[in-house]
Order: C-alpha cells, then sequence, then structure tokens
C-alpha cells in the first residue's frame, strides 16, 4: 500500500512561506495533479514528498510509514523532472534498466520489465538506440520508463511535457495515461496546463500562494459556474 498523507505540511525559506496548511491524502494507485499560478508552492509540494526539501512543520507518511526524516535515497519514490537527463553512452534498454540493476534485480525480471515498460510507451523498436539519435519526446518517454521500471511506491513528475512541441505533447500524455492505467502506481503530477490535469488527474489539487484553494475531479474544478 502507498497511499500518500500530507498532514499540514509547512515549508519557511528564511521568512518566506512558500507552502502552509497543506493537507490531503492520495489513495494507493490513484493519480492526483498539482495546478496553480508560477510560485504558488506545487514543486515545493513535490520535492517534499520526494525528500529533496524537508518540511518546516507537519507530517508526510507514504503507505502507514513517517518519511519526515528518511533520506530521498531511502524513499521508494521516482521523480521526473522537465529536463530529462538520460544516461549519453547507454542504449534506450540499457537507460530503462539502470535503476533495477542499482538494486540487483534477478537479469531476467529486468528483461521483462524492460519490454513490458518500452511496450508501455511504444519504445519497443528503440531498445538499440543511443538517447542522442531519438526525438525529444522519445527522450522523455525513455526517463518515464527508467522511472518507472524499478515499480516505486511513489511517481513524481515536474511539468514533464512542458518542453514538448504540441503533438508531442499530446502523443507523451497519451501515452503517459496508458501507463498509469498499465501500472497503477501513486502518481503526483505538476503542471499548469489545464489539458493535462483534465485528462490525466483522478483529483486535481489547486494551489494559491501556497495554499490549498481547491480539490475535486477534473468534472468540478472545471465545470462552468
Ligand atoms: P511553483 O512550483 O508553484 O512555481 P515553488 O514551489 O517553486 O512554486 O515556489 C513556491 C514559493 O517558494 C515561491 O515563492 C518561491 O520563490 C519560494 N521558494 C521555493 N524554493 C525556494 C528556495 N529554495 N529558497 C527560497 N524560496 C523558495
Ligand atoms: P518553477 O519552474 O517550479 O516555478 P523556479 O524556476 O521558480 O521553479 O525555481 C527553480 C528552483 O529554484 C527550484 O529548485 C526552487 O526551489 C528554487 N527557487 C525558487 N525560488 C527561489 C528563491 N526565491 N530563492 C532561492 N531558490 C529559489
Amino acid at each position: 500500500m502507498a497511499n500518500v498523507r500530507l498532514e499540514d505540511i509547512k515549508r519557511r525559506f528564511n521568512n518566506v512561506t512558500a507552502i502552509e496548511d497543506i493537507s490531503f491524502e492520495i489513495p494507493d494507485g490513484e493519480f492526483w495533479v498539482l495546478v496553480g499560478p508560477s510560485g504558488c508552492g506545487k514543486s515545493t509540494i513535490l520535492r517534499t514528498i520526494a525528500g529533496l526539501e524537508t518540511a518546516t512543520s507537519g507530517k508526510l507518511f507514504i503507505g502507514d510509514r513517517l518519511m519526515n526524516n528518511i533520506p530521498a535515497r531511502q524513499r521508494d519514490v521516482a521523480m521526473v523532472f522537465q529536463n530529462y537527463a538520460l544516461y549519453p553512452h547507454m542504449t534506450v534498454a540499457e537507460n530503462i534498466a539502470f535503476g533495477m540493476q542499482m538494486r540487483k534485480v534477478d537479469r531476467k525480471v529486468i528483461q521483462d520489465r524492460v519490454l513490458n515498460v518500452a511496450r508501455s510507451l511504444s519504445l519497443e523498436h528503440l531498445l538499440d538506440r543511443k538517447p542522442k539519435q531519438l526525438s525529444g519526446g522519445q527522450q522523455q518517454r525513455v526517463a518515464l520508463g527508467r522511472a518507472i521500471a524499478r515499480q516505486p511506491q511513489v511517481f513524481l513528475l515536474d511539468e514533464p511535457l512542458s518542453n514538448l512541441d504540441a503533438q508531442l505533447r499530446d502523443d507523451t500524455r497519451a501515452e503517459l495515461k496508458q501507463l498509469h492505467q498499465n501500472v497503477g502506481i501513486t502518481t503526483v503530477y505538476v503542471t499548469h496546463d489545464q489539458v493535462e490535469a483534465m485528462t490525466l488527474a483522478d483529483q486535481i489539487v489547486v494551489l494559491n500562494r501556497g495554499r490549498i484553494q481547491q480539490i475535486g475531479d477534473p468534472q468540478s474544478i472545471y465545470a462552468n459556474p
């Protein structure tokens, strides 16, 4: 079980409060999207879940475990950023396998998972290529695959499509939705793109000036008043 629960999380930088009163619970396997204007605290929440920021106060649970004092590398969490960083000297297959090799997963299991993930992301014909032989969209799909292949409990994405052109963004968004339907990992996704929020989210958290303004499903958030 990997529900993610934030209880009254606050993060202050010197005398600036980046986020406060942040409480929500994501049930195991759901896809939640954080939206709101630049500077409203989306990345700070994501980085707190990843362990890249420390909450000034409040509690973070993954499953039943209190995570506040658990360092990032000991959290079973994978994060994908806007600027994907693949290993240039490795093939697509080696990039996807990398996190599992680090964790000494059985070779046969690694092979199966690389193939499954590549299929979910339409990368199976590219497994022997190097990153520089791929388009930007293909590279970002490899970054998604690499993160998901080791089957983390929680998947965090910070505007992963915003560097792609419109067509690639549409395609990759669809792949991402398919991927989530296949693997069902608890996911927190940051964007300011309404289409992404509408098509991907089970629930949307609307933030403003470091606080939660509203939480609801896409219909209730974007319904006409
Ligand atoms: P968003 O991701 O929604 O654009 P952020 O979480 O990056 O927002 O930032 C929220 C607020 O916290 C902003 O006012 C930002 O300037 C501030 N902030 C974020 N990180 C730091 C930091 N390391 N030091 C000081 N202020 C920060
Ligand atoms: P975003 O694209 O999420 O708005 P930014 O470009 O604002 O992010 O911030 C990029 C990085 O700089 C983040 O790691 C954030 O924590 C940090 N940062 C943001 N605001 C500040 C600030 N006022 N002082 C120091 N670091 C900051």
